[in-house]
C-alpha cells in the first residue's frame, strides 16, 4: 500500500518553495546569492501596527476567538471594501483567514466539482491551478498577453467559457507580471460574464497586491462592476500592502451570509481562527492613516527600483521588459538570451523524458543560479498549462536597489556566458 494518498500528486508545490533548496544548497557551498526570488515587502510592519498586536498580547487576548473572524475587524473590513470598491458589504459576508492564500483552496473546495471547468491567468500565481487540479477540476488557463501588457480581451475571455465553467480566477495587480486590469477593461469582462455565464458562476478576484500601484493607477475591482458583486469572491489581505505576511491575516468577502457561513464551517474543521491579536492589529492597520503613509513610502521605492530596474534589463540583448503598474514584480521575456545562450538548442538536445521535467527558462534559472549567484524564477512557476514555448523570468523588486543592482550585472554576465552554459548542461544541477 502507498504510504501518501494519491489525491496528494494533483497539489503541486509553489515554485519558489522548491527552488529555496536549490538556493540554499548554493548557500551552504559559500556561494552569495542576489535572491530575487522574495514575494513579501522587504519592509517590516509599520511601528503604530506591531505596537497593537503587542498591546493586546500583554492585556490576555490571546484565546480562541469567532472562527469567522472578531466582529471589530469584519466590520472595519466591510467598510473599507464599501469605501474603496463602492459596494454593499456587511460583516455577515466577510470571513478572516490567515492569509489571502487560504481562500483560493477554500473557494475551489466550496464551488467546484470534478469535471467543472475554472479559467484562471496563465501566468499567475500557482496554486490557482494547483488547486484547480487538487478538487479534480478541468484547468483552463486564460493567457495573459505581454503584447497587452499582461492584460486580456473580454474576447479572450468569452473563448473560454463553456456551459461547464464554474469558476473565473482573476488576479490584479498580478504576480508574477505587475499587470493591471484597469476599470475599462473590467467593465467588459463583467458584460462577457453577465451575458454568458449561469448565476451560479463564480468569480474569484484576487486583489492582494491591491495597495502596490504605481503612475497614480487606482485599484479597480469586477466586484465593483454592475451585477457582479452577487457573484464575485472578494479577496485580499494584509500581507503585501501592510507587511504583515508573517501575521498571516487576510479575507474574503462572500456574496451572501451563506456562502461566508460554508467558508467558516471550513475554518471550524481546519484552523479554528485567526490569532485575535492579530485580527485587532488588522483592524488598527486598516483604519489608521498612518498605515497609509507608510503604504505611500514603500511603493514610492519600489517605482524608484521599478524606474531603475525595467531599462536595466531591456540594456540585456536579447531581453524585453515591460513596465509593470503594480506589485513589486517584472517578469522579462527572456527568449532572445536563451537562443543566444544556447538553451533552447540544449533543451531541443534533451531526451524526450528530460525534456518533460524542464523547459528554457527553467534551465537558465539554475544555469543563473549555480553559475553565477543570482536566483529567479522561471515561467513554469506560475502554471504549467499552456506554458511551452514561453520563456520569461520573474524577478522581484522587494530587495535593496544595491542587490538588485548587482542580481541584474550577474543576470547579464550569465546571459554572455555561452561556455559556461555548455559546461553546466553536464552537470548534475542542469538535472534538477
Ligand atoms: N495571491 C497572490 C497573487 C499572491 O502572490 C500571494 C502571495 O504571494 C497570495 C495570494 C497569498 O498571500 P498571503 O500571504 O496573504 O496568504
Amino acid at each position: 500500500m502507498p504510504l501518501y494518498a494519491r489525491r496528494l500528486d494533483d497539489l503541486g508545490v509553489e515554485g519558489s518553495f522548491t527552488f529555496g533548496e536549490d538556493i540554499a544548497r548554493c548557500a551552504a557551498r559559500g556561494r552569495d546569492v542576489v535572491r530575487l526570488t522574495i514575494g513579501e515587502p522587504d519592509f517590516d510592519s509599520a511601528p503604530h501596527i506591531n505596537e497593537a498586536g503587542i498591546g493586546e498580547i500583554r492585556r490576555g487576548n490571546t484565546h480562541y476567538s469567532d472562527p469567522q473572524g472578531v466582529l471589530p475587524l469584519r466590520r472595519a473590513i466591510a467598510a473599507y471594501l464599501e469605501r474603496t470598491r463602492g459596494i454593499p458589504a456587511d460583516a455577515d459576508r466577510v470571513v478572516v483567514l490567515p492569509g489571502a492564500k487560504p481562500s483560493i483552496s477554500l473557494t475551489l473546495q466550496t464551488y467546484v466539482d470534478p469535471g467543472d471547468e475554472v479559467i484562471y491567468p496563465s501566468p499567475g500565481f500557482a496554486i490557482y491551478e494547483s488547486w484547480t487540479t487538487f478538487v479534480r477540476g478541468m484547468p483552463v488557463p486564460l493567457r495573459l498577453r505581454e503584447e497587452r501588457d499582461f492584460t486580456f480581451s473580454a474576447d479572450d475571455l468569452a473563448a473560454l467559457i463553456t456551459p461547464k465553467t464554474k469558476l473565473i480566477m482573476l488576479c490584479s495587480p498580478s504576480n508574477p507580471t505587475g499587470g493591471v486590469l484597469p476599470a475599462s477593461l473590467l467593465a467588459e469582462v463583467a458584460a462577457v460574464i453577465r451575458e454568458r455565464c449561469r448565476p451560479d458562476v463564480r468569480v474569484y478576484s484576487d486583489e492582494i497586491y491591491e495597495h502596490i500601484l504605481f503612475d497614480g493607477a487606482r485599484h479597480a475591482s469586477i466586484a465593483s462592476q454592475p451585477g457582479m458583486a452577487e457573484r464575485t469572491i472578494l479577496a485580499s489581505g494584509h500581507s503585501k500592502g501592510f507587511a504583515m505576511t508573517g501575521w498571516r491575516l487576510g479575507y474574503a468577502l462572500l456574496p451572501t451570509a451563506d456562502e461566508a457561513q460554508t467558508f467558516k464551517r471550513q475554518v471550524i474543521q481546519t484552523t479554528s481562527c485567526v490569532p485575535p491579536f492579530t485580527q485587532e492589529a488588522g483592524r488598527v492597520a486598516l483604519e489608521s492613516a498612518a498605515s497609509y503613509e507608510a503604504i505611500d513610502r514603500m511603493v514610492a521605492e519600489f517605482a524608484r527600483r521599478r524606474d531603475w530596474v525595467v531599462p536595466a534589463l531591456n540594456a540585456m540583448p536579447g531581453v524585453q521588459c515591460r513596465r509593470p503598474q503594480g506589485a513589486f514584480y517584472v517578469f522579462p521575456n527572456i527568449a532572445g538570451l536563451c537562443e543566444r545562450l544556447g538553451v533552447l538548442d540544449a533543451y531541443a538536445a534533451l531526451e524526450p523524458e528530460r525534456r518533460r521535467r524542464t523547459s528554457p527558462s527553467r534551465l537558465f534559472q539554475l544555469f543563473a543560479l549555480y553559475h553565477h549567484g543570482v536566483a529567479v524564477l522561471h515561467r513554469e512557476s506560475f502554471g504549467t498549462r499552456g506554458a511551452e514555448g514561453e520563456h520569461y523570468v520573474r524577478l522581484s523588486i522587494a530587495t535593496s536597489l544595491d542587490r538588485l543592482r548587482e542580481g541584474v550585472a550577474r543576470l547579464a554576465a550569465a546571459g554572455d556566458d555561452r561556455e559556461g552554459f555548455a559546461r553546466f548542461m553536464r552537470e548534475p544541477e542542469a538535472l534538477r
